[in-house]
């Protein structure tokens, strides 16, 4: 048979009760607004990651919430959680928890317990300096 230089493109179809849904589900009751995302994508383009690379949040959430789980991790390693995309979010979506809380589920860090690093690092200098004072 001749082939013309095209071919069937294979289904991109999403079925949605087949999916796995115990991350999503956390990640909703840990970030309740993200009910009301619209999937505008006004996220990506104000994004300040996005702008110098080719991360894009709306897709990784979009993915997330497909199941579709590889990679993300790492790619949400990009963020730095600068917080412009929940300005300019038209439904109020809590971006920036959306984005730690993604973390930490993929991670499967306990979430009760777990706090950003950057936490963790600001407690440990306080306990230092803390010390410091002591010893005054
Ligand atoms: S800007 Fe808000 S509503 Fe639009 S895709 Fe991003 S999170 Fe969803
Ligand atoms: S918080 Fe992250 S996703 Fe949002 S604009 Fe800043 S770098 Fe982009």
């Amino acid at each position: 048979m001749n082939k013309f230089g095209f071919s069937i493109s294979q289904g991109r179809q999403i079925n949605y009760d087949e999916i796995k849904s115990d991350k999503l589900d956390k990640l909703l009751e840990l970030v309740p607004s993200y009910k009301w995302c619209i999937g505008c994508g006004g996220c990506t383009a104000s994004c300040s990651a996005g702008g110098f690379t080719d991360f894009n949040i709306r897709r990784i959430h979009t993915a997330f919430q497909r199941g579709q789980y590889d990679g993300l991790e790492e790619k949400l390693k990009s963020c730095m959680l600068c917080g412009k995309c929940l300005l300019v979010c038209p439904r109020g979506v809590n971006l920036r928890s959306l984005i730690i809380n993604m973390r930490r589920i993929l991670a499967g860090v306990d979430v009760v317990t777990w706090r950003p690093p950057r936490e963790d690092r600001i407690d440990k200098q306080l306990a230092k300096q803390n010390e410091k004072n002591k010893r005054i």
